[in-house]
């Protein structure tokens, strides 16, 4: 086990945040998982430490509200690769969207070709 890769983070499904050992074995894979109070926990190590995953939340251009307001948040449906936010935020500052806006709308779709959407997290109009 010498050229394993041992990495310590908080597990952050819910505020037990148990402290989690996460060993991985030479090619990446894990090898163990330790720290964990339940499987949930368990699987958010395994893909924290191979994947980390998040949602991303932003704003997007609004163009012909009433009310006049130039930006609208949005937030991807679901958690998307961390690896990919940073690409992900230039599509959302790309992107336009013209009111009116119903929250949950696809503001921009499969983003990054993860599969997906960028949805609306209010209404606009
Ligand atoms: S391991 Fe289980 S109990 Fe501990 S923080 Fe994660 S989800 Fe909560």
């Amino acid at each position: 086990m010498s050229n394993c890769t041992v990495k310590d983070f908080y597990c952050t499904v819910c505020p037990s945040e148990c402290h989690l050992t996460v060993t991985l074995d030479e090619t990446g894979s894990v090898v163990s998982v330790a720290g964990n109070s339940c499987p949930r926990g368990e699987r958010f190590g395994r893909q924290e430490a191979t994947c980390p995953m998040r949602v991303l939340a932003s704003t997007v251009r609004l163009e012909g509200a009433h009310t006049g307001e130039p930006l609208i948040p949005v937030r991807t449906r679901e958690a998307i690769p961390l690896s990919l936010q940073a690409q992900a935020m230039d599509a959302i500052r790309k992107a336009r969207v013209t009111a009116p806006v119903k929250m949950g709308d696809i503001v921009l779709a499969n983003v990054c070709d993860t599969g997906v959407d960028v949805v609306a997290s209010c209404s606009a109009r």
